[in-house]
């Protein structure tokens, strides 16, 4: 896919900064990660250009130098990005870079204060990139970290310690902010876990017909599809099996139409019963049954079809304690490729099912 393919509903923004970080369309969770660790990278890149020429005019060139290396790393971390759909070890590279950032602007705010405003950019960076348990780990070894840069006597470090009011409100508000940024991102990945669980739920649910758990017409049709092409590639060729419950018209009559509900539902359970894994009995529509069954030959599909039907006809039904006999005709084709569509291939099955209807039905018919 292209980056064109990114969800509408993301923000410009958003957008942009997921094309910049990968071509391809990645995961719901590593979008999330990859969003923050472009901006971080982008935001290094423009930083690092921006004072490397202030530098040079300056005449820092010791400065010059590191930021001209942290250029580097920048572009070459987004060109990694770009390359990798899994960026958990440039992610890790990045917490690494921007711990390594404040511990540095700590140390420098023990003579000019304003570097330490820095550390506070930490636990939102850590958290969206490394996730909840490791942005956790890492903002709570950097507060401990940072509380011993602070206060280390002049005597190990060359600048004066931080004064107790600051480490004291240093303190709060970094706990505070860590805390919060901890909620919303563990809250964060339980929406994200609840959307994905409902939609998989949905998925699920189209695919399935209510009443007997079968798949239903849309699933079969898909794997049906599957199946054509597949024996495209194969040779190997694939039956269908349509079968039909007798008479079910004058059962619902005489029994109630939860009694049919019933005998469908014992119906679609025997079916399923009978055939393999990999096979797709699905329900076709009202009383009737499509069985897909995958690399098979008209023989080996008829000895399905002629077990599942001897095991309706011999098995008790009974609803409400009363006893019904059940029997089923069935229509079979086999699909051989060549000029061959799925479309008449149902039909050859169910023009069989029709003449074995009309040979006495409780049979079945294998069509030309
Ligand atoms: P044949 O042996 O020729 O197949 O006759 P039949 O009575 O089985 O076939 P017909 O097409 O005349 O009737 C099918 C009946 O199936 C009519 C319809 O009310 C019933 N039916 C379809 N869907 C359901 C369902 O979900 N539940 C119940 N209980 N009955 C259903
Ligand atoms: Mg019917
Ligand atoms: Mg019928």
């Amino acid at each position: 896919m292209t980056g064109k393919d990114y969800n509408l509903t993301d923000s410009f923004f958003i957008r942009t900064l997921l094309r910049i970080g990968s071509p391809s369309l990645l995961a719901p969770d590593e979008r999330r990660k990859r969003v923050s660790a472009v901006f971080v990278v982008l935001v290094s890149i423009l930083i690092t250009s921006t004072f490397s020429v202030y530098h040079l005019f300056s005449g820092h060139y010791q400065v010059v130098a590191m930021d001209s290396l942290g250029f580097v790393v920048a572009l070459y971390g987004l060109r990694y990005l770009r390359r990798h759909e899994n960026g958990d070890s440039i992610y890790l590279g990045i917490g690494f870079g921007v711990f390594v950032l404040c511990s540095t602007t700590t140390i420098i705010g023990r003579t000019e204060i304003s570097y330490f405003f820095w550390s506070f950019m930490l636990p939102p960076v850590l958290f969206s990139i490394l996730g909840d348990r490791r942005g956790m780990i890492a903002s709570l070894f950097f507060f401990c970290l940072s509380l011993i840069l602070m206060t280390l006597p002049e005597t190990v470090l060359p600048s004066p310690p931080y004064s107790t009011h600051i480490v004291a409100r240093y303190s709060v508000i970094y706990v505070v902010l860590t805390l919060s940024v901890y909620y919303y991102e563990t809250s964060h990945q339980m929406l994200i876990r609840y959307i994905q669980r409902e939609k998989d739920r949905f998925e699920s649910a189209s695919k399935r017909d209510p009443l007997t758990g079968l798949a239903n017409r849309r699933d079969i049709s898909e794997r049906m599809e599957n199946e054509r092409e597949r024996q495209a590639r194969s040779g190997r060729p694939f039956a269908l099996i349509l079968g039909d419950i007798d008479n079910f018209k004058q059962l619902n009559d005489t029994h109630g139409h939860d009694c049919g509900d019933d005998v469908l539902k014992r119906v679609a359970g025997l079916m399923k019963n009978q055939v393999r894994g990999i096979d797709c009995p699905s329900r076709w529509g009202g009383e009737e049954f499509l069985i897909l069954l995958v690399e098979s030959d008209r023989e080996g599909a008829y000895t399905v079809a002629g077990r599942i039907r001897e095991k309706i006809q011999n098995t008790d039904f009974t609803f409400k304690k009363e006893k019904m006999a059940v029997t089923m005709t069935f229509g079979l084709s086999v699909f051989n490729g060549g000029d061959d569509t799925v479309e008449k291939c149902i039909k050859r099955a169910d023009q069989a099912l029709y003449d074995g209807k009309h040979q006495g039905k409780n049979r079945v018919v294998v069509a030309d």
